[in-house]
């Protein structure tokens, strides 16, 4: 599924194509895609903007339009965002096709179908509940140290929780947590500063390295907007490498579930960490 570093890199790639360029014709082949606006509303919303901006926030690709409003657009499972050349043939798979007025089209393919194309009035307020930007200013260590203080859930689950901190899925957290040595099923109150600092750090890294790769493919899946897949993958350290060595200590990686997601940990680097036990009353 793709993550920050997919969606930064769909966005980045997409932007030159569709920034100022005019919408002058809708299609849509699912309706579902669009999250609740019939076909017609979202054609009446849409048809004859001006996209004026691209932009990523959280794992939403965010097309700004002239009016002020926006589409949102996640790619869930299996979407993929495609500048075609020739706007009059859609693919299978395409659920959305806006045609701009060089005569490109942008397609939404979606084999799954779970991904979504919204229109939204106010893009600020739709995004509101998301919590920081891992890259952006306000996720600084002092932040992350008292926002794992301040809650008592395990690590990964919180890690994955959108409205705590924005972007992060189950690959770039296992990795993220693996290069911190911190344990996915820790309670975030035991995280100590200078763990914090590591896991800040790693995240950051991890992210920035991710992009620099353009994402990670290996499921046949996730392609850029170019067709190409990501290059990350080949730098995994514990993700999809169950019963391979880790490459700080040897130890076989394990793999098992944390809230019902497959986690990839190395017993040995990630100690489990628990709260301390409260000392027993003295007998009188
Ligand atoms: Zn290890």
């Amino acid at each position: 599924m793709p993550e920050l570093p997919e969606v930064e890199t769909t966005a980045r790639l997409i932007e030159p194509h569709v920034s100022g360029r005019r919408i002058t014709g809708t299609r849509v082949f699912w309706e579902r895609t669009l999250g609740g606006d019939s076909i017609r509303t979202f054609r009446r919303k849409t048809t004859g903007k001006q996209i004026t901006g691209v932009r990523r926030r959280a794992k939403y690709v965010v097309l700004h339009l002239e009016d002020e409003s926006a589409l949102l657009v996640h790619l869930r499972m299996s979407g993929r965002l495609l500048i075609e050349p020739d706007a009059s043939k859609p693919g299978p798979y395409v659920r959305v096709a806006l045609r701009m007025d060089d005569d490109h089209a942008l397609h939404f393919l979606d084999v799954r179908k779970f991904g979504r194309f919204t229109h939204v009035g106010d893009p600020a307020g739709a995004l509101a509940h998301l919590g920081p930007e891992p890259l952006g200013s306000a996720f600084t260590v002092a932040w992350l140290r008292d926002a794992l203080r301040n809650r008592t859930r395990m690590l990964k689950p919180l890690l994955l929780d959108q409205t705590f901190l924005a972007g992060l899925g189950n690959i770039y957290v296992d990795e993220a947590l693996h290069r911190a040595r911190l344990h996915p099923e820790s309670p975030s109150d035991t995280v100590s500063a200078p763990k914090a600092k590591a896991l800040h750090r790693a995240i950051r890294d991890i992210l920035r390295a991710a992009i620099r790769r353009q994402g990670s493919s290996f499921d046949g899946f996730y392609r850029t907007p170019e067709g190409q897949p990501g290059d990350y993958q080949h730098e995994f350290r514990v993700y999809g490498r169950a019963g391979e060595p880790c490459p700080r200590c040897g130890h076989p990686i394990a793999k098992f579930v944390v809230g019902q997601r497959g986690t990839h940990v190395c017993r040995r680097c990630q100690r489990r960490t628990s709260r301390p036990r409260r000392r027993a009353r003295p007998r009188a």
